[in-house]
């Protein structure tokens, strides 16, 4: 029996939900409770994006965490840009924490319509952020958003983005069910074939519960080798909220 390492996002993608605002105090208070509940990873935040975070990633130094990692968030560097000089990992870096979450696109049309890059660029960025942040001593899960519909849209390159995140030393590669409008049979297909390419590393999944199957894809993941689950306490986050844990 595989051991399933549980990751908790209440505290970054649980903060995307309406009427929910953490104070740097509520996250201190919620990372203690987690820690005691004995899941194995906390997403506490991006600390480039606001200074609560921030602070609350400064004061997560002094806690002393019996079984749970906290981890930092952020997204790839700028198409075109060097990342010792990006802001968004330079905080990471300051954060602290062993482990850090980079999200990156898998599916074609978003690199070329939302991030305006080539496949190639997108390709570069998600190779050099891994690498830099690895350099520096950090343990990286690499989130590939939107990974469900990459997949069925452009496989091989969605599979590329991986074993380029693979390649550049990421400990893990975390599909995301982005848009969480997935089906349970399509998330154990394309799990099955991540497992079978990837599954020397820690395979993750990511749903978000808009057709009201995020729990059911994460099952569906899990029946089909995926050993690493994300989710948020009460099902909270953005619009119908992510996996309930
Ligand atoms: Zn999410």
């Amino acid at each position: 029996m595989q051991k399933i390492k549980i990751f908790d996002s209440t505290l970054r993608d649980g903060a995307q939900a309406e009427g929910i605002s953490f104070s740097a105090e509520d996250k201190l208070a919620v990372v203690q409770y987690l820690d005691n509940f004995g899941v194995d990873y906390i997403e506490g935040g991006n600390p480039a994006s606001n200074p609560k975070d921030c602070e609350f990633f400064e004061r997560a130094k002094q806690l002393e965490l019996k079984t749970s990692k906290l981890v930092a968030f952020t997204s790839t560097h700028k198409v075109g840009g060097d990342p010792s000089k990006d802001m968004s990992l330079n905080a990471v870096l300051q954060a602290g924490t062993e482990y850090v979450s980079v999200f990156g696109k898998s599916w074609d049309i978003h690199v070329t319509e939302i991030l305006n890059a080539t496949l190639e660029q997108n390709l570069d960025i998600i190779q050099s952020t891994i690498n830099y942040l690895t350099k520096k001593g950090k343990k990286v899960f690499f989130d590939a958003e939107h990974y469900f519909d990459g997949y069925k849209a452009n496989p091989e390159y969605a599979l590329k983005t991986l074993e380029v995140a693979k390649n550049a030393g990421a400990v893990a590669l975390v599909l995301c069910d982005t848009n969480g409008a997935t089906f349970p049979f399509e998330t154990e297909e394309t799990v099955k074939r991540v497992v079978e390419l990837f599954g020397d590393l820690e395979i993750g999944i990511h749903t978000h519960n808009d057709i009201g199957l995020a729990v059911a894809n994460a099952i569906s993941a899990v029946r089909s080798g995926a050993t690493h689950v994300q989710g948020t306490c009460g099902g909270f986050g953005e619009r119908c909220g992510n996996m309930d844990l």
